[in-house]
């Protein structure tokens, strides 16, 4: 049997990463997958094909909506849609291929069929053609990360009632699409369909869109999802999905307790997701799972069990790629003996909707919550010069500062490119910024950066220049 110093079960962000980082530390190491492609939920299923889609649909929109007042006219402009999944495939097939190639320079042994625990130390791989390998590990990573969640009364039958999934892989495009969950992948996958013609509804059980960012980034993005012409039912209490061959009906009840019925081709499902532990053998080894189906880790991100670590989706905190690819590294660094440290805190969230969502630190209503003394400032890119040259003038930026002290406590902000624009704010936070600091740093004019320095300024005593 061959033995390994570390043996890493799923090849996701947090999987991958962790493997590299431990060949990197010296130490022998495997990393198993179930499926023939590495990556995980994240490259295959995930973040990758998402954008790819988001981005392709965003510039037909785009081409659609802004080209004629841009000087730019075209003519016949239609969809290709097949072409458009095609191409989020050839993406999806280089980004994975890259994972292969870091295997095999960073000499990883990639083991692939489902892994499980047969006893201590010992890792069975279970092949397609149900062969068995063993090995011997003196450590092991639990990477499995999740899968798409449900609601109990509802049937993914993935022919019209489908997960994000399958709605990366439609051979059509749906004339009409329910969404169920006005979360982070519900607004993703529902703004790639509205953006090509079909007509979204959300219906969303709590009374705002992404409920647990700050509720202002909730608001603003609904007015610009809905000028993109998206319908929200809001507290909408799905109740009832049937598949009814060419379209699904669903029926909900509305705040009043009124039924209310939804019909379309296709209807989402996109409640959350659920951490993935099926068939791993847990029980083999005692490995505890808390009372959401996690895997339980203490905070070295060990379990129970001293020599078998969890990381990712498939334990407590945010699924988030970046999150899983943090604790692979902690993890790694962990078994090397080192005292790495990961602030979740300061790990930021993005929704790549358009304008785009990104926020890092404390909501308002968290920081109200914990009667933290705390003072707002905002801008919006109504008033940036930037955002009015390439038609992005829809969200703001909202800075929440300690009202004593100054420092940043939390960044939200909704519009063009926040998603790359956050990483300012990390930093800054990272380093405990004050409001002040930021804004007594130079941003390169014109820039949708500004915004987050005039935000800034205004936090700190209403200077805000631009406004
Ligand atoms: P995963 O990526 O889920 O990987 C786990 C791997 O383990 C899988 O390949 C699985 O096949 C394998 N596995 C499971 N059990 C076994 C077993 N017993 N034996 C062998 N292999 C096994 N996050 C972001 O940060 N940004 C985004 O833009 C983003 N977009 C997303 C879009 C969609 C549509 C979805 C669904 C998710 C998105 N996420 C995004 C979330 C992100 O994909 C996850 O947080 C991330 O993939 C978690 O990484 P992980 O390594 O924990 O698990
Ligand atoms: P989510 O938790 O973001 O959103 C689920 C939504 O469904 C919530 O708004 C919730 O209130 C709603 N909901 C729950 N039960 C409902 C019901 N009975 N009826 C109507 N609405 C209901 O989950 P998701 O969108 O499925 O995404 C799953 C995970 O994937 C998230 O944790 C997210 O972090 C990750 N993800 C991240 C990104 C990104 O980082 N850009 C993109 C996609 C997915």
């Amino acid at each position: 049997m061959e033995k390994y110093d570390v043996v890493i079960i799923g090849s996701g962000p947090g999987g991958y990463v962790c493997a590299i980082r431990c060949a990197q530390l010296g130490m022998k190491t495997a990393l198993i997958e179930k499926y023939n492609a590495l990556g995980g939920t994240c490259l295959n299923v995930g973040c990758i094909p998402s954008k790819a889609l988001l981005d392709s649909s965003e510039h037909f929109h785009k081409a659609k909506t802004d080209f004629t007042t841009h000087g730019i006219d075209l003519k016949d402009l239609k969809v290709n849609f097949k072409q458009m999944v095609q191409r989020k495939r050839e993406v999806v097939e280089q980004t994975v291929g890259g994972i292969d190639y870091l295997m095999k320079k960073n000499k990883i042994d990639v083991l692939h069929g489902m892994g499980s625990f047969e006893s201590a130390n010992v890792i069975k791989i279970t092949g397609d053609d149900s062969k068995e390998t063993k090995v011997e590990a003196a450590r092991v990573v639990i990477a499995t990360g999740s899968k798409p969640g449900s609601l109990p009364f509802i049937k993914i039958d993935k022919k019209r009632v489908i997960t994000s999934t399958e709605a990366l892989e439609l051979n059509e495009l749906p004339k009409k699409l329910i969404v169920i969950g006005g979360g982070v992948i519900g607004l993703e996958l529902g703004s790639v369909y509205a953006r090509l013609g079909t007509e979204v509804t959300v219906v969303e059980y709590m009374d705002g869109i992404i409920p647990t960012m700050d509720s202002t980034m909730g608001k603003e993005l609904t007015k610009s999802l809905k000028k993109l012409g998206m319908k929200f039912a809001l507290s909408h209490k799905v109740k009832e999905v049937t598949n009814k061959g060419k379209t699904v009906l669903v029926k909900a009840d509305d705040k009043k307790g009124t039924e209310v019925s939804f019909e379309a081709d296709y209807c989402l499902v996109a409640v959350g997701r659920i951490p993935y532990t099926d068939k791993l053998g847990l029980e083999n080894v005692g490995v505890k799972l808390d009372n959401r189906g996690r895997v339980e880790v203490n905070e070295q991100l060990q379990t129970n069990v001293p020599y078998i670590y969890a990381i990712g989706d498939v334990i407590k905190g945010a699924m988030l790629a970046h999150k899983a690819e943090e604790e692979g590294t902690f993890v790694a660094e962990v078994m090397n003996g080192e005292k790495p440290h990961i602030d979740y805190n300061l790990i930021p969230g993005v929704v790549y909707t358009w304008p785009e969502v990104a926020a890092v630190g404390k909501t308002e209503e968290q920081l109200k919550e914990a009667k933290v003394n705390y003072k707002v400032g905002s801008f919006p890119f109504k008033a940036s010069g930037r955002a009015r040259a390439s038609m992005d003038t829809d969200g703001l930026i909202k800075v929440l500062a300690n009202a004593d002290t100054d420092e940043i406590l939390g960044v939200h902000m909704c519009g063009p490119r926040a998603a790359d624009m956050i990483a300012e704010a990390v930093v800054g936070m990272e380093f405990r910024a004050t409001a002040e600091d930021i804004s007594r740093m130079s941003h390169a004019h014109p820039t949708f950066t500004e915004a987050f320095r005039e935000a800034t300024l205004d936090a700190t005593g209403k200077r805000a220049i631009h406004i």
